[in-house]
């Protein structure tokens, strides 16, 4: 199964319990705009090559269309609808004022130069901008883009448009980035995992974490279980391989070892392991946090042997698996619940932005993820809503917050720091 029929499947099971409205399955099963654009970029020796870019908006009823943008050989028209789709469930799960977009350009990005990279996001920024803006279209970084991809993008946008730093997120902090934007997703995705341990009684402290991925999302989570949830990641794959130790492995010796650039399958604190070998691994938190389509019916579903599947990547369990994880006991966290850390910090990044205020280490304390935009009155938590406590668990007064969307007024706690990525309070996680 591909990107969009893996979403459509799933679309379709929740429609079915909520006996969504024809019309309305009609709207959120297509994309509102899909462009395409050939990209020619000239190459370090000189030939022009041509890559193939998308940008599809999949819904902007509830504010501007938000997603990332990635480079990858894969990245085809139906991965990119797929992702779009989920942007938009992601950004009203979290009830943040944006819709669902995503970006990609076919290319494998090992393969080229900075320079080449650099002029192939130039030019892909050159032929999409007519769809950007901070108020239609915000993209962010994704699988193999970063903050200096984004800071070309801003450039771009901003050469025809004038300086626009809402026009983008996931920036180089000196640039108008927010404080924590680059480690909210693994952040995010280890508040989920706290709720669920104390919900469910699946304890993280001392617990055998397996992790897919060691880029953006997977090396933050990683480090932040290892270091703040005292929880043992045991495992860790990238795109060459993994390594395994059973005691734990050194999660600063492992990051500090990739940081210059080499693979996890070559660091010597573990023992090598082949990526096929990481699934079978007995552990208590299974964290996909690489690409799409990795837990299936064929490959592993029926193998993996841990208590919970945390979905840190987008879509890497196809519909069958899911069907099977279900009768086998092991319940999957999903994606958009999982790893909407990265697009709540990128909502506090565009609104600092458009007040031209940049909020101080104080108001964004702890890596800068620790507010939370509250609906007005209601307080309700995307884990809250899981287990239906809904209201305020802080009891604070809030103020007004200056964007007002939809004809909702936002708030934002009055003790910065309160609460953490919409999701938990703060004092919950250090106690
Ligand atoms: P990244 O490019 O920083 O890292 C990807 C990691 O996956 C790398 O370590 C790479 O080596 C590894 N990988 C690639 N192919 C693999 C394979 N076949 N087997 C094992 N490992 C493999 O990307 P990222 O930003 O960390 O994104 C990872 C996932 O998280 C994607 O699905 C992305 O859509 C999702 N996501 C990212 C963000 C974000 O803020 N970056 C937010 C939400 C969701």
């Amino acid at each position: 199964m591909t990107g969009k029929s893996i979403v459509d499947s799933q679309f379709e099971r929740a429609a079915n319990l909520i006996n969504l409205d024809d019309y309305m399955r009609r709207i959120l099963m297509r994309p509102f705009r899909e462009v395409q654009v050939e990209v020619p970029v000239r190459m370090d020796d000189g030939r022009i090559e041509v890559f193939t870019g998308y940008r599809i908006q999949h819904n902007g009823a509830r504010g501007p269309c938000k997603g990332g943008i990635r480079y990858h050989p894969d990245a085809d028209h139906d991965e990119v609808l797929g992702l779009a789709t989920i942007m938009t469930w992601k950004t009203a799960l979290m009830d943040i004022p944006f819709g669902g977009a995503k970006g990609g350009v076919t290319v494998d990005p090992k393969r080229l130069s900075k320079l080449e990279l650099e002029r192939l996001t130039r030019r892909f920024t050159q032929r999409i901008s007519i769809v950007l803006g901070p108020y239609r279209d915000v993209p962010a970084p994704d699988v193999a883009t970063n903050a200096q991809v984004m800071a070309w993008i801003l450039d771009e946008y901003s050469s025809r448009h004038g300086y626009t730093p809402a026009a983008v997120t996931g920036k180089p902090i000196s640039l108008g980035g927010s404080l924590g934007r680059e480690e909210a997703t693994g952040r995010g995705i280890m508040y989920v995992m706290t709720e669920y341990a104390r919900d469910f009684g699946v304890p993280l402290k001392g617990s055998r974490v397996v992790i897919q991925g060691f880029g953006n999302v997977g090396g933050h989570l990683a480090r932040l279980l290892h270091a703040e949830a005292g929880a043992k990641v045991i495992a860790v794959a990238d795109v060459s391989g993994g390594v395994v130790n059973e005691s734990g492995l050194d999660i600063p010796g492992l990051l500090a070892h990739t940081a210059a650039r080499k693979p996890v399958s070559e660091w010597k604190g573990g023992k090598a392991i082949g990526n096929e070998q990481l699934w079978t691994i007995p552990c208590d938190w299974l964290v996909p946090a690489a690409l799409g389509g990795v837990i299936t019916r064929e490959a592993n579903a029926r193998t993996i042997d841990c208590k919970v599947v945390v979905e840190g990547a987008n879509e890497p369990t196809t519909p069958t698996a899911d069907l099977i994880l279900e009768e086998r006991g092991i319940p999957v966290i999903p994606d958009f619940l999982a790893n909407a850390g990265g697009v709540t910090v990128s909502y506090y990044e565009w609104a600092q932005n458009l007040q031209q205020y940049r909020w101080t280490h104080e108001q964004v304390p702890h890596g800068g993820v620790c507010d939370r935009i509250t609906e007005s009155g209601g307080g309700r938590t995307a884990t809250g809503e899981l287990r239906r406590t809904g209201g305020r668990r802080d009891g604070r007064t809030e103020k007004t917050h200056p964007n007002n969307v939809a004809g909702k007024s936002l708030v934002i706690p009055s003790r910065p720091g309160l609460v953490s990525l919409g999701m938990m309070p703060y004092e919950r996680f250090t106690a």
